[in-house]
């Protein structure tokens, strides 16, 4: 990557832009959200719009929300650098920049990756069937601007998008429809004007204002950063809120699941120039491509009933976890959290797991998932038992005796002679349900 510093102290669209953001920062009241991503274009983007509001210093009342995302498949060093850029930024700002606050933005533990890949059994992600964006990065990002945007009516979206950056997106900014500020409304954000104030930015123009602008104003060098772009041979996973944004599954900094591309290259650049313990990473991803492909791992029907690939069967399902797990011990590194493993279960045993087996898997594996919150075991089963006690039109109090005979009394059919008793058990529950029922009916 070429990285000179210019002899003069600012670019000509430096200035212009600075004016530019003092001028639209003036003109009302209305917050601003800056999408920054870690990437050198949002650095450059956040970078002035911090050095404003220190320079107005008390005149700076205007909210000014940042938003990360973070897809908790974030390649691991990718996500330790904006973890700690985001802290530095919130740090430094509580006390010198108070109107500006940070949002590290998650998907709910029902939508991340691995709920969806191995919990409902979705397929890794390809490039026509490419259901991640959406749920991992777009809604949990536009969920937090939509709620500021109701908060105060309207907001001003500053994005670090440039026409540089690719012809695509080049015709794309030319094609919105701009306002006479040159702003667009966000076509799908309610409310959500689009300020793009470094899109007319040459690539060497965005590094050369990084290096002479080092450190940043909340105090951090940029050199975490470049040594990531060199690492990493270039590119970059800006905040995606539509899925125009062709970066998402390019071969950039992205997700290190990520199956839609065919090789990641920037994860491959980490490991060929130090990071060599993140390829059971790499090896994993490539492992779920070829599992995707294996008829036998997967339904021969598709949710809809239509014949064809359907999701993960429940035991290949079991395999890709475990095979997380694996990873999780070889790299030390937690890769799947509690909540996940908990939504995990819960889908599982709608597919007929009665036993608990992710939460055993876990627990096999030195993970102690805790119980409670909105996706503890008490909930999830007591949400279950309700929809099969409805379903079947029985009492939900002979489910939760046949849940307590394999859950409890015979967590496992190896010890000699389980199996007939376990029979026996439920041929008993069973009798008495139908004896207690027949009781009811009785004129
Ligand atoms: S980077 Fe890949 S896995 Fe991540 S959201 Fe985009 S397409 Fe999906």
């Amino acid at each position: 990557m070429l990285f000179r510093i210019s002899d003069v102290t600012t670019n000509s669209n430096e200035s212009a832009t600075h004016a530019r953001l003092r001028d639209e920062y003036l003109r009302d009241d209305r917050p601003w959200v800056v999408a920054y991503s870690g990437g050198k274009d949002s650095t450059a983007l956040l970078q002035q719009v911090y050095k404003l509001v220190l320079e107005l210093g008390s005149r700076a009342g205007k909210p000014i929300h940042i938003i990360a995302s973070d897809t908790k498949v974030e390649a691991p060093i990718v996500e330790d650098y904006l973890a700690a850029s985001l802290s530095a930024i919130e740090l430094h700002a509580r006390e010198h920049a108070p109107s500006i606050s940070v949002h590290h933005v998650q998907p709910e533990p029902d939508q991340t990756f691995w709920t969806n890949l191995i919990g409902r059994g979705y397929p890794p992600p390809t490039r026509s069937f490419r259901w991640c964006t959406t749920k991992i990065k777009i809604r949990p990002a536009r969920r937090i601007i939509e709620d500021i945007a109701k908060r105060y009516g309207s907001v001003l979206l500053l994005l670090g998008t440039r026409s540089a950056e690719s012809s695509s997106r080049s015709q794309r900014m030319e094609a919105r429809e701009t306002n006479d500020r040159g702003l667009n409304p966000h076509h799908e954000i309610p409310n959500a004007l689009v300020f793009t104030p470094i899109a007319e930015w040459s690539n060497d123009e965005v590094w050369d204002y990084l290096f002479r602008n080092n450190p940043a104003p909340w105090g951090t060098r940029h050199d975490d950063m470049l040594e990531l772009y060199r690492q990493a041979n270039g590119g970059e996973c800006p905040v995606v809120l539509d899925l125009n944004t062709p970066s998402c599954g390019g071969s950039r900094f992205g997700c290190w699941t990520c199956t839609v591309v065919r090789q990641d290259r920037s994860m491959q650049g980490f490991i060929a120039t130090g990071d060599e313990w993140m390829r059971p990473l790499a090896e994993f991803r490539d492992t779920l491509k070829v599992w995707r492909e294996r008829p036998e791992m997967r339904e021969s029907k598709r949710r809809s009933g239509e014949i064809g690939p359907g999701p993960f069967t429940l035991a290949a399902r079991q395999q890709i976890l475990e095979a997380l797990f694996q990873v999780e011990s070889e790299v030390r590194r937690k890769l799947i959290d509690d909540e996940e493993l908990q939504c995990i279960q819960y889908h599982w045993q709608r597919e007929g797991d009665a036993t608990q087996s992710a939460l055993r898997l876990a627990k096999r594996y030195g993970r102690i998932v805790s119980e409670g919150g909105q996706f503890s075991m008490d909930n999830l089963n007591r949400e279950l038992i309700a929809e099969l006690a409805s379903e079947y039109e029985i009492q939900e109090a002979w489910i939760e005796e046949l849940l307590y005979l394999v859950d409890q009394k015979y967590p496992t059919l190896a010890q000699r002679g389980a199996r007939p008793a376990l029979n026996e058990d439920v041929r008993f529950v069973v009798e008495k349900a139908v004896q207690q029922e027949d009781i009811a009916a009785a004129p």
